[in-house]
């Protein structure tokens, strides 16, 4: 099948500099990342913040231009950002943000700003716009009486509903959520994850699926992609990668997600902070971090490779047969 979604060899440096005069450092936030996602498929990127997931997720839809690398969409490549062509595409691949209210206008109703990119791609007469607003608006739970309503009206999570209603209102094939529960009270998070699931297999969308909450992807997730200072380290089905992660970085962050029946003290906790990005640690940049590095770790960058059909893990230590394609 082909993927609706396709990366390959991603790159994004931004400058940082410091103090007003002092010396500009390229930081590469996004370094060689490769992926795809199927039709229908539900990719989770994980990783501590400063990893660049986020930064990735605008890449993929092309919001955030890349300095190297190439997205394609269904197969073919991805328009030059911000042209009409592009802009058209933009209807098929969404985003959700973390704060609904930021991404919402507080000037308009509900079922306004459902409709606002039905009226934008002109899709339908007004009444079918009506209609489709209407069902929109079921499908994620808010009731018909609250399509007058502003956004400060609604609480967190209903507000979440309508930005997930606007982004679903020109069945898009895609869809990427960066952390679209974590400002949510945990009460309503699972309601609005099971939301998007339903959703999901529903409507055949894909979705990539930001987070740094594994608990949360697990239960969501086909596949899992764990990036670290802005590369992936492994890859993989999300039940084997979180019932054996292959990547010490892996193994760290999922020996944290309690589970029943394990003890608390099988948890390994990581020494330090992750790293400056602006200061990216020689070889492997996890040797700062790593329980198990060894000398070589220093010297020598893992590459990301094959280490079971499906699966990738970039370490020296974890046995890898090939080095793994965007696939
Ligand atoms: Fe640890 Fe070395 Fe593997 Fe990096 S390459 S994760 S430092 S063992
Ligand atoms: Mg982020």
């Amino acid at each position: 099948m082909t993927p609706i979604l396709e990366a390959r060899d991603l790159v994004r440096i931004y400058e940082t500099r410091e103090g007003l005069f002092g010396k500009v450092t390229p930081v590469r936030a996004v370094d060689g990342v490769s992926l795809a996602v199927s039709p229908g498929e539900t990719l989770g990127i994980v990783g501590e913040s400063g990893s660049g997931k986020s930064t990735l997720g605008r890449m993929l839809l092309g919001v955030d231009p890349a300095q190297g690398g190439e997205v394609r969409f269904g197969g073919a490549p991805m328009p030059e950002r911000r042209t009409p062509a592009w802009r058209a595409l933009r209807a098929r691949m969404q985003m959700v943000f973390q704060d609904p209210l930021s991404a919402l206008d507080r000037r308009l109703t509900i079922a306004d700003q459902i409709r606002e990119p039905l009226d934008i791609h002109r899709v339908g007469t007004p009444e079918e716009r009506a209609s489709r607003v209407a069902s929109l608006m079921r499908n994620v739970g808010l009731r018909p009486d609250q399509a007058g309503r502003y956004p400060h009206e609604l609480s967190g999570g209903q507000r979440q509903r309508v930005v997930i209603a606007r982004a679903l209102a020109t069945d898009p094939a895609l869809l990427v959520c960066d952390e679209p529960v974590s400002a949510l009270d945990v009460s309503i998070q699972a309601q609005v994850v099971n939301l998007l699931r339903d959703l999901q297999e529903t409507t055949g969308l894909a979705m990539v699926f930001i987070s740094h909450d594994l608990k949360v992807v697990r239960n969501l997730c086909d596949r899992v992609a764990v990036m670290y200072l802005g590369r992936i380290v492994e890859e993989g089905p999300a039940e084997a990668l979180f019932a054996r992660p292959q990547h010490p970085y892996t193994q760290a962050l999922v020996s944290s997600v309690p589970v029943p029946g394990r003890p608390l003290d099988s948890r390994i906790i990581l020494q330090g902070e992750p790293p400056n990005p602006a200061a990216r640690p020689s070889g492997c940049a996890f040797h700062s971090r790593c329980p198990v590095a060894e000398p070589m770790c220093r010297g020598a960058v893992p590459g990301l490779r094959v280490t079971a059909p499906g699966r990738a893990s970039a370490c020296h230590l974890v046995a890898g047969a090939a080095p793994a394609s965007a696939a």
